[in-house]
């Protein structure tokens, strides 16, 4: 007991620690120096600006149904991990059973031929059975499991009888999560074993993880300059350690003209090496495009002249674009990458999601090249989780943080969720790339957007590197190419995009997100593809026309 009040009053005074230097560093810290914060405290964010309009919208003058094209949650679910998770859970139940057969509880399965008795389990004319009995042996006959330690990772997984043992992730999870991140988002480039991967809560969680450690890590500090890749999901710049550690961020823009790419203009700004950190989402949210190969090359470039950049890279839409390229397979040494199943999967509610990092990365170089005093300081904070804190590694330091370190022990995403990651990650590797899922997936997305573009009039832009999940809409472009020059003027002074969006949602029960609080050209608005049935955005479109109409009127 001695031992156990010592060992709390050590991770009290710890977290105590933790909290003063917190208050320190934030309370006194330099001045704010920040355009990207800055503008987000004058500016409402476009998820303010939408959370107005959806209650106007909902008593809309026109008594018009609402349609609601600012959520980027998507309207479709994958069913077949979820009926494979409900079948094996089912199963999983029937083994604790059979090990304690007491009314209402069971024991823990047994291991030695469990992978037998799955296979009696399953009925191969079943289809769910029968992508479970594909799922299993896709594991061992592709990535030589051993059928009874998988089968019984799962049974304990989806039970959830253990804390999560290793924490960061599950043994065999690890594996078939790093094949699924190959297939999707790596282009053929080799990177699954030498990958560590850390199942988070979404992709949200991934990020504030990984700010939380850099900051704490010391590899970011106060007065640092990163780069953050715009326009860009105005939610991550509000993470308190990008917020409040006074970094100072220097936009690397993408802009229509470039196809919403970075010019290299743009790129060469993360040559200078006092840019620490690049933060990007590719493909991105709003513009929803894709890096080209071009920039990919040039960006591994700009890295050989600033070769300590940290990027951070958010692919959550990369299985949206055919043949994607994520940019750590192009920098595996410099790039964090960040993976979330919300958006492909229709998964948002379980908030499941990944943080990957190759095992020799540029973190880890770079806390051993720390001062003899931060190292100290690090020493001191990670001993009580480990014999040889000097050698613990970026990514369990990011698993140990995430439970403020006292707690690593039961840190970890809790295993049901992992089973399910899983199943999503073998719903697709046991089609490899001729995947139907992802195919009727992008081409929801796909007729979703040639019916809004041919609705509105524009263009549509068929070049491979757009998503096509959201589209930038130029509000004045719009007005000057159906209604000339005069009124598009008229519009631009009268009716700025916030007033536009607002008579939107109040007049004609329409909400879409606000450009601007993207940091994306003043003007536009973000329209998404994920929420609404096909049908509907032609009607969004004539609506939108119909309030033009309106405003036409008022003009004249
Ligand atoms: C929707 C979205 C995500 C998903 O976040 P979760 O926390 O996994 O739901 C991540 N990044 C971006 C840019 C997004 O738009």
């Amino acid at each position: 007991m001695r031992n156990m009040f010592g060992k709390k009053s050590r991770i009290i005074s710890i977290l105590l620690c933790a909290f003063m230097l917190t208050w320190t560093l934030f309370g006194c810290g330099a001045e704010k120096d920040s355009d990207a914060e800055d503008e987000l405290s004058d500016e409402m964010s476009a998820f303010e600006v939408a959370a107005d309009q959806r209650e106007m919208a909902s008593e809309n003058k026109a008594d018009y149904s609402v349609l609601d094209a600012g959520r980027g949650n998507p309207n479709w679910i994958n069913t077949q991990a979820r009926y494979a998770f409900s079948r094996f859970m089912e199963y999983a139940l029937g083994e604790c059973e059979g090990a304690m057969p007491e009314d209402g509880m069971g024991g823990e399965a047994v291991q030695k031929g469990i992978g037998e008795r799955f296979t009696a389990a399953m009925d191969p004319n079943n289809e769910t059975d029968a992508f479970l009995i594909d799922a299993v042996d896709y594991c061992v006959e592709r990535l030589g499991m051993d059928r009874d330690e998988l089968v019984k990772e799962l049974v304990d997984g989806i039970i959830g009888d253990y804390y999560p043992s290793p924490s960061r992730c599950l043994t065999n999870t690890e594996v078939i999560l790093n094949e699924y991140l190959q297939s999707t988002l790596y282009k053929g480039v080799d990177l699954a074993d030498e990958t560590d991967v850390f199942p988070t809560e979404g992709g949200s969680a991934a990020m504030t993880y990984i700010f939380d450690s850099l900051t704490h890590n010391r590899l970011l500090n106060p007065g640092d300059r990163i780069a953050i890749g715009t326009p860009i999901f105005t939610p991550y710049l509000e993470i308190p350690s990008v917020k409040d550690y006074d970094l100072v961020t220097v936009d690397v823009a993408n802009t229509e003209e470039n196809g919403w790419d970075y010019t290299k203009e743009e790129m060469d700004k993360l040559k200078d090496p006092s840019i620490k950190a690049f933060f990007l989402v590719n493909p991105s949210n709003p513009a929803s495009h894709a890096l080209s190969e071009k920039t990919l090359k040039y960006l591994k470039q700009v890295v050989k002249e600033n070769p300590d950049l940290i990027i951070l890279t958010d692919d959550v839409y990369g299985t949206f674009v055919e043949d994607f390229q994520t940019v750590y397979s192009v920098l595996p040494y410099n790039t964090i990458l960040v993976y979330s199943y919300s958006k492909l999967y229709g998964a948002t509610g379980w908030r499941v999601g990944m943080i990957a990092m190759n095992k020799n990365n540029v973190c880890d170089r770079l806390l051993r090249g720390l001062s003899d005093e931060d190292k100290e300081y690090l020493k001191d904070e990670y001993d009580i989780v480990t014999d040889e804190p000097e050698k613990f590694p970026f990514i369990e330091r990011v698993v140990a943080d995430s439970r403020s370190i006292g707690l690593y022990h039961t840190s970890g995403l809790s295993t049901p969720s992992q089973v399910f990651m899983d199943f999503l990650a073998l719903s697709h590797l046991i089609y490899g790339e001729e995947d139907p899922y992802i195919q009727r997936a992008n081409k929801v997305v796909n007729e979703r957007y040639e019916t809004l573009m041919k609705a509105l009039g524009l263009e549509p832009d068929e070049s491979v590197s757009n998503a096509k999940y959201y589209v930038i809409v130029d509000i004045d472009d719009l007005a000057k190419e159906n209604y000339g020059k005069e009124f598009a003027d008229w519009l631009h002074e009268e009716k700025p995009e916030k007033e536009f969006l607002d008579d939107l949602a109040e007049r004609k029960g329409v909400v879409l997100m606000y450009g601007p609080g993207f940091k994306a050209p003043e003007g536009t608005v973000r329209i998404s593809m994920a929420n609404l049935e096909k049908d509907d955005y032609k009607e969004l479109a004539r609506r939108m026309f119909e309030l033009l109409d309106e405003y036409e009127k008022e003009m004249k």
